[in-house]
Formats: C-alpha cells, structure tokens, sequence
C-alpha cells in the first residue's frame, strides 16, 4: 500500500494539501485528478506520485470531474 500525503510535505504545502476540505463543493473524490478505486478512503493522485490522499481532502490543484 502506498503512505499516505502528509499535510506537512513540502509539495503538499505547497499546494495547500489537507486532508479535510474546507470547500464544500470541492474534494478529491470529485477532483478530475483522483485516481483508485471509487468508495475507498485514501486514494493515488496523479499530483503527487507514490502517496495516496484523502477522498475527503483538496489541494489547490483541485479540478472538476468531467
Ligand atoms: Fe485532491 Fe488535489 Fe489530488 Fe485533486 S489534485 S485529487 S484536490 S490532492
């Protein structure tokens, strides 16, 4: 299993990473760049390479599902 993205990790810093979103209408389970199985927790992110992030999270990197 990959670890998971810790908020403190420069690159997810960089790109305000948290694992809660503070968006309502916005998460990575409905940001264009999740990757993994729909339904599971912890999910790849084509962002950040070798980790996995929160479903519930976001970044500012967020894009809309198509
Ligand atoms: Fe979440 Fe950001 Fe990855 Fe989208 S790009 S899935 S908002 S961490």
């Amino acid at each position: 299993d990959l670890p998971q993205l810790a908020e403190d990790d420069p690159q997810a810093a960089a790109l305000k990473y948290v694992h809660a979103s503070p968006h309502s209408d916005k998460k990575c389970s409905n940001c264009a760049l999740l990757q993994g199985n729909e339904g599971d927790e912890w999910r790849p992110c084509a962002i950040f390479p070798g980790k996995v992030v929160a479903a519930e999270g976001w970044c500012s990197a967020w894009a809309k599902k198509p």
